[in-house]
């Protein structure tokens, strides 16, 4: 009868233990002052949120050059004729667009629904029918074209919308015009994560291998047109800044700022 009664006192033991260490333990503060995070209203189903910069909500391409060789029906557009870039520039960003290939299947590989979104118009995450469509795999749907695959393939049939969710890190380049830090991306391919924080080793090519040149802070987002009418619909960026935070004096030598933006 004895070990009846002895689990439930360890137990108890066990528990005034963590108790007491929990009550009388000093609570650690790391001393930074914060800005207070700026209140964002999210959005619905895709929607942008309250900040976001929109660069097509499905009535007009103003946002872009070249927008006018597009077409524009029932909310949303189509490629056609030429590539088209944002007239905002942008460094850091959170994109947010959804896409389409033709439900009409034609051509093969490379050829079917090809379209891209190029971030600082050199780094192309590959937008093609990849439904059931062999090419090769660094240049299907959610590769970042010939530097990766996606980590899996979740590409919807033709026809069908699809949700791209990128958040793009640019690469930084000091004064000598020498990388100083790699871009990274990450991408959601319909709320599947198939890019996790890629090291970009460049721009993309299709006729070269991957290399840094060095550009502005701040680019353009160019959409391709591939010779496919692929759609597009809901598409928005959120400019990311870091939250910056001060260590005072009586914690540091000097005022020390956290997180320079
Ligand atoms: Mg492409």
């Amino acid at each position: 009868m004895r070990n009846r009664f002895y689990a439930p006192a360890l137990l108890l033991a066990i528990s005034l233990s963590a108790l007491t260490s929990t009550t009388f333990a000093d609570e650690w503060k790391s001393g930074i002052k914060w800005e207070e995070p700026k209140v964002v209203v999210p959005g619905e189903n895709g929607s942008a949120p309250s900040d976001a910069i929109v660069l097509f909500d499905g009535k007009d391409l103003s946002a872009w050059n070249q927008g006018e060789n597009w077409i524009i029906e029932d909310g949303y557009a189509i490629s056609n004729k030429s590539g088209i870039e944002s007239k905002q520039k942008f460094g850091d960003i959170q994109l947010h667009l959804e896409w389409a290939s033709p439900a009409e299947v034609k051509g093969t590989g490379q050829g079917r629904g090809n379209s891209g979104v190029y971030f600082m118009g050199r780094y192309e995450v590959q937008i093609l029918d990849s439904y059931k469509n062999a090419t090769y795999f660094d240049g299907q749907a959610a590769s970042i074209y010939k530097q990766t695959p996606p980590l899996v393939n979740a590409t919807r049939g033709p026809g069908k919308w699809q949700t791209y969710d990128i958040i793009f890190n640019a690469p930084k380049f000091d004064d000598a015009g020498k990388l100083a830090q790699p871009g990274f991306i990450t991408v959601l391919h319909n709320g599947v994560v198939v890019q996790n924080q890629f090291q970009m080793l460049g721009g993309t090519f299709w006729d070269q291998p991957p290399h840094y040149q060095k550009h502005a802070a701040k680019e353009s987002i160019s959409l391709q047109f591939h010779g496919n009418p692929v759609r597009f619909r809901n598409i928005w960026v959120r400019e990311l800044k870091p939250v910056v935070g001060v260590l005072p004096k009586e914690e540091a030598k000097t005022d020390a700022v956290v997180n320079k933006p």
